[in-house]
């Protein structure tokens, strides 16, 4: 077992998290830890009365019930006086008021005063109890991050409250540097200079900052982590956020209720909690769906009447959002404006995307045009903070050493066949950056949806890489196995991250995802892979060819049934009977080979396969001859092509 890891904190205003890298072994991968409900957002909420301390979802939950005792959004008083945090005070539902030495207090409705580091001490005790519980060991140690403008005593303040909950807070870093660790740049040891824009837009706060990539700095010669950034420029809106997109919905809504029941009173506080309820949740669905149905029924009290459906499409909410998101965009153009100062006139080589609001497509779409470049969307954006934050903790504990070293994709990139094998289509040691495509097909007749496994690593067999994601390629229409044309790309940049697009050519149906393929990856475990993939290779090859005959057998014997069924009255039965035979032979190896893939020999397979093709000739071509007769022309043989996924 290792010794106690260093955790990673995303102290948000919203929402907080915690997550690990590197634990219990180095070669772990960054995850969050989540609570004992699996959980892995913790609200950023504190109840603070007589009964004691409630944190989290819970104190959220009941913060109707007691409007005084319950701290929200503390984050925005850490190390600021009363004077300072003013324009906050509308937002905040508790009382602020000055305390010594010129700093903000809560004033709890017994009258008590608490500073913002004790509330915020509540949370981050949370954290750790929750760390200490998922990983089985006391933890008292972290990396938090902060915004990338907190000022000193902002970032004291920090310090202070992590040491009243009983963690050392070994670094601080930067929200944005923490995102950028997260997607692993920085990570390479020759890792291109680079500007960075991080666009994080949350529940009720926007920040976009511009950071600027310095190869060779670092914390440890290796694994250079958070000190190769630096923060260029930031700009942003402390009181703009998703929030306020349920506030515009909100505003429709009630226009709806208006125009469809006009008699009925303005609304009450409870009803408008109801209507950003049915908001927030309308918006989260058209992030996927092109419109949503919502009954305001459900925001009404009791016997209003009957059901009262309105339907709000993705056009109106873009609509309604569009001048807020513009604003964003506004943002980030001046946050570049204030970087090129010290820029020397590069352009921006990678945008992320960080924070739940950067779901809905409409963002991506607008932060794309205006930056010209595809955004980086691979990791949760919830979680790209903490993880970062892990990471950059994985580094300081001496965990991760010689993190990703190679300027060179360090191990093949591949999609799972028919069968479990694997189509190696990028290979390792290509340099970055790196595209290629290949060409499959179907395994089944009339298969509407295409699995997608893709996966990494040097071994044949899919179950012996490492899985990189499993997606869907949906809505193909019914055609025979082998028909559909399926172009996978994929694309490899030079910070590393994965594209893939799937396309079916003949529905036009099309999949775009993207993957950090070495996330966590180290120098070692590369070499690791690489020498099972040398010890395991000629067991390997052989398997993955018996795979391979698996797959095309079955689809052979699949073909072969059918016209058998449909012509075979027509043949004499000598052929027949010959047929009959090698279907025998080929399926009991099939079933053999299906159950111990060691059992059966890839030649006699291979054999079987062929004596199987040599006896349907005659099946082949009468089959052909009736087809031609009666104009049937939507059969067809699939082309001999490698196996489809
Ligand atoms: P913060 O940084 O302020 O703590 P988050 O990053 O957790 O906030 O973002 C919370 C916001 O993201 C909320 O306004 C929530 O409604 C919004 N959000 C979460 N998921 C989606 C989604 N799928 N589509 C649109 N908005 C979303
Ligand atoms: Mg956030």
């Amino acid at each position: 077992m290792a010794t106690d890891p260093i955790i990673g904190i995303d102290l948000g205003t919203t929402n907080s998290l915690v997550g690990v890298s590197a634990w219990p072994g180095p070669t772990d991968l960054p995850r969050i830890l989540p609570a004992a409900d699996g959980a892995h957002l913790v609200p950023s909420v504190v109840r603070i009365d007589d009964a004691g301390v409630v944190v989290g979802a819970l104190a959220k939950a009941q913060a109707a019930e007691h409007p005084r005792g319950t701290i929200a959004s503390v984050k925005r008083l850490m190390g600021r006086g009363l004077e300072d945090a003013q324009a906050d005070l509308p937002y905040l539902s508790y009382k602020v008021v000055q305390g010594p030495g010129q700093t903000a207090r809560v004033q709890l409705s017994d009258g008590r005063l608490v500073s913002p580091q004790e509330v915020s001490a509540h949370i981050l005790r949370a954290l750790r109890a929750q760390a200490s519980a998922a990983l089985g060991v006391q933890v008292g140690r972290a990396v938090i991050t902060v915004p990338a403008y907190f000022d000193d005593a902002q970032r004291q303040a920090t310090r202070d409250a992590a040491r009243l909950a009983g963690l050392e807070a070994v670094r601080l870093i930067a929200e944005p540097t923490a995102a950028a660790l997260a997607y692993g740049l920085g990570l390479r040891a020759s890792s291109p200079a680079q500007t960075i824009v991080v666009y994080d837009f949350g529940g009720g706060t926007f920040d976009v900052s511009v950071l600027r990539l310095t190869p060779g700095v670092g914390a440890t010669a290796t694994a250079p982590g958070a000190d190769a950034f630096e923060v260029l420029a930031t700009a942003g809106d402390t009181h703009l956020g998703g929030d306020d997109i349920d506030f515009a919905i909100v505003g429709w809504l009630a226009g709806q209720l208006q125009a469809l029941r006009p008699g009925l009173p303005v609304p009450s506080d409870g009803q408008r909690r109801a209507l950003l309820a049915l908001a927030e949740g309308a918006k989260i669905e058209l992030s996927k769906s092109e419109e949503v149905g919502i009954d305001l029924a459900r925001a009404l009290p009791e016997g209003s009447g009957g059901p009262l459906r309105v339907t709000l499409t993705r056009a109106v909410l873009e609509a309604l959002a569009g001048p807020l998101i513009e604003r964003t965009i506004a943002a980030c153009g001046r946050a570049v404006r204030d970087a090129r100062a010290r820029m020397e006139g590069e352009g921006i080589d990678a945008v992320i995307l960080v924070g739940g609001s950067t779901r809905m497509p409409v963002v991506r779409r607008r932060v794309r045009e205006h930056f010209k470049i595809e955004p980086y969307t691979a990791i949760d954006p919830d979680e790209a903070v903490a993880l970062g934050a892990a990471v950059q903790a994985s580094i300081l504990s001496g965990a991760t050493t010689g993190a990703m070293l190679l300027d060179v994709i360090p191990l093949s990139l591949g999609l799972e066949t028919a069968g479990g094998g694997v189509a190696k289509i990028i290979m390792r040691n290509a340099p970055v950056p790196a595209e290629a495509h290949e060409m499959f097909s179907t395994q089944v007749d009339n298969q509407g949806s295409i699995r997608l496994n893709i996966v990494q690593g040097e071994r044949e067999m899919a179950g012996d890489c490492r899985s990189l994601g499993v997606y869907h390629l949906g809505g193909i229409p019914a055609m025979p196995a082998g028909l559909p044309q399926l172009r996978v790309e994929f694309r490899v940049d030079a910070n590393g991250i994965l594209g893939v697009c799937a396309l079916e050519q003949r529905s036009g149906r099309r999949l775009d995802v993207q993957i950090v393929p070495n996330h966590g990856l180290t120098r070692q475990e590369v070499e690791r892979i690489e020498r099972e993939s040398f010890a395991f290779a000629r067991q390997d090859m052989a398997r993955h060819r018996i795979a391979d005959l698996i797959a095309t057998g079955a689809l052979d014997l699949g073909w072969v049934r059918t016209q058998l069924g449909r012509y075979g009255a027509g043949l004499a039965s000598e052929p027949r009977g010959r047929i009959e035979g090698a279907v025998a032979t080929l399926s009991e190896l099939l079933e053999r080979a299906r159950g111990d893939w060691e059992a059966v020999a890839a030649d006699e397979l291979m054999r079987a396969k062929e004596a199987l093709d040599h006896a349907s000739v005659p099946l082949h071509e009468l089959a052909m001859t009736r087809t031609l007769q009666q104009g049937e022309a939507n059969e067809q043989q699939p082309g001999g092509k490698r196996a489809s996924p």
